[in-house]
């Protein structure tokens, strides 16, 4: 008999669901609550996959056999909750995608550096020659790949949400970076739920696939502890030499999986601790599908990173302009101004989802020379750095920011955005602040 699958949630990863569920023979029913793209329709219609937008409805959906959620759609929803009540599987389109290939994935999640590191690993091992296919957060829906073109290998962003809905999901390596609280208004505010649902990307890891853990997380290195893996666990650290993935010096990057190879570290393509953390990832997971890690260094040095992320933006006036408009919460500003040498202009501010700015008060005080409150409250930050830094300013757009940045910053200077926050208060998006930021930079004259 054949199958119905409901969709909710009609963006990439739901039309890529819907054509690959109608290739494999089930009656797909896509719904939208809010309005539906252009482009994802005319895909739908030209399928002839029914679909609907601007409501859910219910009695259909919840006569479903199954259930695709978009990552987006908290199960605190009405209607989630109620296909919840009739048992209704409800599973992401990760999990679902994953059922139609025989690909290996390798999967990478955390609270910070997944995009990063999703994109050089897949840099990495499709300039080692592999057909491989970027997905996840970023690109083309996985699901829509495995129906269109599938591939070899797939390296996949997975935010916490994502693999909420996966159950049978088996990345032949799994990349775990770092765990620090966030989005926890899905997590009923309780971190032990955020971490359960990052390690959900293990959950079916056993002694053919590969664990790859960064030790020096804290809440990492605790939870190694209590929780058993029956896998190759692979770990990689700045600190223990003796790490069994890989460890580096900020010289080199040893990978110890037996073949002796080091990396020259000024010789690749990403700057910063945390981008050492991220690559160190990408080579031990690239080490494990047997590559030639002889030619590693070769092949990641024409990686060039995703923009706003601790992206050079220009030096104007002997003054380094610094577009980190990604860094939404304050452990990416931690690892920012780690990158950054002293007397940095600091421009922060937006949206605060609850921030502690206290792991960041020594490098603060350290690098920091003056910092630019750029949201329209910026209350936290005045009272949280008032005695810290020794110049504070307001502004309220960032052409403010910057004319305040420029008068701050004297020759030699960083001024850096990296904001802690999120952006809707003042931009669109954190591209919208970012992009602002570097073209308001580039007309300085
Ligand atoms: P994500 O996709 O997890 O949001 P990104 O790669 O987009 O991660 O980076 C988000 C922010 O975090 C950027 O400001 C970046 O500089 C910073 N960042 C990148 N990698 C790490 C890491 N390993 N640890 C902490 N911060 C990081």
């Amino acid at each position: 008999m054949t199958k119905n699958i409901s969709i909710l949630g009609a963006g990439e990863s739901g039309t890529g669901s819907a054509l690959l569920a109608k290739s494999k023979g089930f009656s797909v029913f896509v719904s939208d609550q809010g309005n539906i793209s252009p482009k994802y329709k005319a895909v739908l219609t030209e399928h002839g996959i029914d679909f609907e937008e601007g409501q859910h409805s219910e009695e259909r959906i919840l006569s479903s056999d199954l259930v695709i959620k978009s990552p987006g759609i908290p199960d605190k929803a009405p209607l989630i909750k109620k296909l919840i009540a009739k048992q209704i599987s409800i599973i992401s389109e990760i999990e679902f995608a994953s059922k139609y290939t025989h690909a290996k994935l390798i999967a990478i999640t955390g609270s910070n550096g997944k995009t990063t590191t999703t994109l050089f690993t897949y840099h990495l091992l499709k300039e080692m020659g592999l057909h491989v296919g970027l997905a996840g957060n970023v690109g083309k829906s996985f699901a829509w790949q495995v129906w269109e073109e599938d591939h070899d290998y797939y390296v996949l962003e997975l935010s916490s949400f994502q693999l909420d809905g996966t159950y049978s999901l088996k990345p032949f390596v799994s990349i775990l970076l770092n765990i620090t609280p966030d989005h926890l208004d899905r997590y009923e505010y309780k971190f032990e739920n955020y971490i359960d649902s990052k390690f959900r990307i293990a959950q079916n890891a056993d002694a053919s696939t590969f664990l790859i853990v960064h030790e020096d997380d804290p809440v990492l290195a605790k939870e190694m502890m209590t929780r058993l893996f029956d896998t190759n666990i692979l770990g990689i650290s700045l600190k223990n030499s003796h790490a069994s993935g890989a460890y580096s010096d900020g010289e080199y990057i040893y990978l110890n999986n037996g073949s002796g190879t080091k990396l020259p570290v000024d010789q690749l393509p990403l700057k910063g601790k945390h981008n050492l953390t991220n690559m160190m990832a990408g080579f031990i997971a690239a080490s494990t599908l047997g590559l030639d890690t002889s030619k590693f260094v070769e092949m990641a040095s024409t990686f060039k990173n995703a923009a706003h992320r601790l992206e050079f933006v220009r030096v104007y006036k002997d003054v380094t302009y610094i577009n980190d408009s990604k860094a939404t919460n304050v452990d990416s500003v931690y690892y920012a101004l780690d990158a950054m040498p002293k007397n940095v202009v600091w421009i922060a501010g937006g949206v605060d989802k609850g921030n502690d700015y206290s792991a960041i008060e020594t490098l603060v005080k350290e690098r920091v020379k003056a910092l630019v409150c750029l949201g329209k409250d910026n209350s936290k930050l005045h009272e949280f750095f008032g005695n810290k830094v020794s110049k504070i300013v307001d502004a309220s757009s960032m052409k403010e920011a910057i004319n305040q940045s420029t008068t701050l910053a004297a020759s030699g200077d960083v001024v850096l955005l990296s904001p802690a926050c999120a952006s809707f208060d003042l931009f669109n998006n954190y591209e919208d602040r970012g992009d602002q930021f570097k073209a308001l930079v580039s007309e300085l004259k």
